[in-house]
């Protein structure tokens, strides 16, 4: 139930003096269907509007003056403006409007009227003008005019000023509301209260009032990170209190271990040895197995399958693609064999007898474990007793699909996998509801990737090479990244290139798109699996898991382009066999001083984390992290970067406040209880898990 203190700003944004039914939608889509909405917008600089006399005015600048009317000059033709000439004893201000119908002008100022009159001024020849003045107002009000005046986002047909007016008038509708944080706290960091906080944020003094990080910001965005935590942290309680099956380790996990070609890394048996913790609980799991591309997860995840299975439960592991469903079966589905556990493969291309057989084998329990597409999910995939489901690339599905496919089950343990490096910093914000495990240590026996910068003028030089290594028997893959606003043209420069190296290298190139259809493309990436084709040409389709150990050849154009992690993310797909590998990252000179720092963080370190870690430490504008495509959270007064040294702060202190005070019952709870009610994270709208 929403408190009441809060209902004037739950109220639609439309119900704000001065909205119409045509600013009503524009206001919607810039900010929000509700008035916090609005009061959560924030200016994004602060125009100065210092009081000029007409003879100082420089080009440009954004003035206030004091003038007296002295002549109207309408237009003598339809395509010239209307022009007030005013005078303010130093020198002539021509004021000018475009389309200007009747003569209201003349009306409202009449010649020999004081008017205080601001906006940007502009030497036109000797003529000072000002075109489509911000104000034009009596003498006797120019007080109303901001010396400094903050300037919010807009969108055509509401410009910043409207905006602003709005944003003021809901900061007038926010009630005081009772102190949600700890007191102590706010001393320390010298927070101001959450009222006092907004209004600073929307009448910004100077510059430096609009930073992040000054201390009314901060306390903001605190506010929006806490209660992300808590909503996690509630969530991640509540499913704890669900039972589940106990599942304890198993002889034959340690059977199957055993017959393996390798010895599980350290990083494999501490993040099995977690997982099985979990199993053991009788408490149902939520946990995360983060690790790099290669560091052997789905080892990890048959062997907790394998255990599900002793215990007479059934498992299911769900890939976003085809051709990693089926990699993974291959990987798994032999060595479960082998100590008779069956293992069927459920995509979306099994039809007739064959899918209705697989389908009985899973209703029946006769089939322990499915790998699969999707279609795993369906209605006719039936499960006799499901205990475990396993989500590979989890990011890659939504929060409804995980859920129906744990729905299968009846208390479902949920291991999600992710090969996305998320810096430490910031995993708190994306996998908050989940516990994680680390695979932070690779296979031995893995050659670092020889990764270097080339400008694309040597293109010709690197193909020549190519062909070289293709004749050897060597297998590449070349990325084309998507450039343009269109997909259709930058679709166009990946087909040039495949066709330009079959000219040089010969028909053994294939290429994938994302407009490809899936059975097309599963086919393409078989073809070059199977090593039929030694080049393969991709946008950024290449599946991330996808395993191709005889692929030592990794071209990337537009190298500039990408982010760090979809770089290191792409690179490993090479270098996963036992040959040397190379990456050359193509780039378009000349390269800022950003881009070449980023370059060389590839070329120095293959550790996800670091990579990620770093590239938070460069980040520049846009999304260099993938962050979006990781679930990550969309907040609107915290910065997850400048704000980074909150965010565990909040995390530690939503867990003590749910420690102490579950029900949050305490005083203090019942203010956190408004503060969640205002921003109203649902489930789904932040962090990987569903509710339940
Ligand atoms: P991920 O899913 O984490 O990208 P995979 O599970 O696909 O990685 O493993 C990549 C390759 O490494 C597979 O061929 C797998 O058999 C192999 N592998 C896994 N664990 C080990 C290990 N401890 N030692 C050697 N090779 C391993
Ligand atoms: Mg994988």
């Amino acid at each position: 139930m929403r408190p009441q203190i809060l209902f004037p700003l739950f109220a639609p944004s439309a119900n704000l003096k001065g909205v119409g039914p045509r600013t009503a939608p524009l206001l919607e889509k810039l900010a929000g269907p509700l008035v916090r909405d609005v009061l959560f917008l924030g200016p994004q600089n602060l125009v100065h509007r210092p009081v000029v006399a007409a003879n100082q005015a420089r080009d440009g600048e954004i003035a206030t003056l004091h003038v007296t009317i002295d002549a109207h000059l309408p237009p003598q033709r339809s395509n010239q403006p209307y022009r007030i000439r005013t005078f303010d004893g130093t020198a002539f201000l021509t004021l000018i409007w475009f389309k200007v119908q009747g003569d209201h002008l003349l009306r409202s100022h009449p010649v020999g009227a004081k008017r205080a009159v601001s906006g940007k001024v502009d030497h036109f020849g000797s003529e000072l003008q000002m075109a489509h003045p911000d104000y034009l107002l009596p003498i006797e009000r120019a007080g109303e005019i901001p010396t400094r005046e903050a300037v919010y986002p807009a969108t055509a047909g509401l410009p910043p000023r409207t905006v602003r007016k709005l944003a003021l008038e809901a900061l007038e509708r926010a009630a005081d509301l009772p102190e949600w944080q700890d007191p102590a706290f706010l001393a320390r960091e010298s927070f101001p209260g959450w009222r006092e906080a907004l209004a600073r944020r929307h009448a910004p003094a100077s510059d430096a009032d609009l930073s992040p990080l000054a201390p009314h910001q901060r306390r903001l965005a605190y506010d929006e990170l806490f209660a992300h935590q808590l909503a996690m942290a509630q969530r991640k309680a509540q499913r704890r209190s669900q039972p589940a099956e106990p599942i304890p380790a198993s002889d034959l996990a340690t059977r199957i271990e055993k017959h393996l070609p390798f010895a599980l890394t350290g990083a494999q048996v501490r993040s099995l040895a977690e997982i099985r913790g979990d199993l053991q609980s009788g408490e149902r799991m939520s946990r995360l197995l983060q690790g790099d591309v290669g560091a052997g997860k789905t080892v990890v995840a048959m062997l907790a399958m394998a255990d599900a299975a002793a215990a007479g439960f059934q498992s299911a592991l769900m890939a976003p693609t085809e051709i990693l469903a089926r990699q993974h079966f291959e990987t798994i589905a032999a060595p479960l064999e082998a100590q008779g556990v069956r293992a069927v493969l459920l995509t979306g291309r099994d039809k007739g007898a064959v899918r209705a057989d697989k389908l009985m084998a899973l209703a029946g329990a006769e089939a322990m474990i499915a790998v699969g597409t999707h279609a795993l999910f369906q209605d006719e995939v039936r499960f006799r007793r499901l205990a475990l489901a396993v989500v590979d690339e989890q990011h890659r599905f939504g929060v409804s699909e995980r859920q129906r496919l744990q729905e299968k089950g009846p208390a479902t343990h949920l291991l999600a996998m992710s090969a996305t490096p998320i810096p430490r910093t910031l995993e708190l914000t994306v996998y908050g509801d989940l516990d994680v495990s680390r695979l932070d240590e690779k296979p031995p026996g893995r050659q670092p990737v020889a990764t270097r910068a080339a400008p694309k003028g040597r293109m010709g030089e690197i193909v020549a090479r190519l062909k070289q290594a293709v004749t050897t028997g060597a297998q590449a893959f070349w990325i084309c990244p998507l450039v343009s606003e269109s997909e259709l043209s930058d679709l166009a420069a990946a087909e040039a290139r495949a066709e330009d190296l079959r000219k040089h290298i010969g028909p053994s190139v294939g290429l994938v798109h994302g407009r490809l259809p899936p059975a097309e493309k599963d086919a393409v990436m078989a073809e070059f699996a199977d090593g039929e084709l030694k080049v393969l040409v991709a946008t950024t389709v290449v599946e991330v898991g996808v395993n191709v150990p005889n692929a030592t050849i990794m071209v990337i154009e537009h190298a500039d382009r990408f982010g760090l992690a979809q770089l290191h993310q792409l690179r490993g797909r090479v270098g996963r066999g036992a040959r040397e590998s190379s990456c050359v990252l193509l780039y378009d000179p000349p390269l800022s001083k950003t881009a070449e720092a980023r370059l060389d963080i590839l070329r120095r370190t293959d550790d996800g984390f670091l990579i990620a870690e770093k590239d938070l430490e460069l980040r520049g504008g846009g999304d260099p992290l993938g962050l979006k495509q990781s679930g990550f959270p969309a907040y609107r007064l915290a910065d997850p970067v400048a704000h980074r040294d909150l965010i565990a702060i909040a995390a530690d202190d939503a867990r003590l406040v749910l420690a102490r005070d579950p029900d949050l019952a305490s005083p203090r709870g019942q203010a956190i209880r408004v503060l969640q009610a205002l921003f109203d994270w649902r489930p789904g709208s932040g962090g990987v898990t569903e509710a339940g």
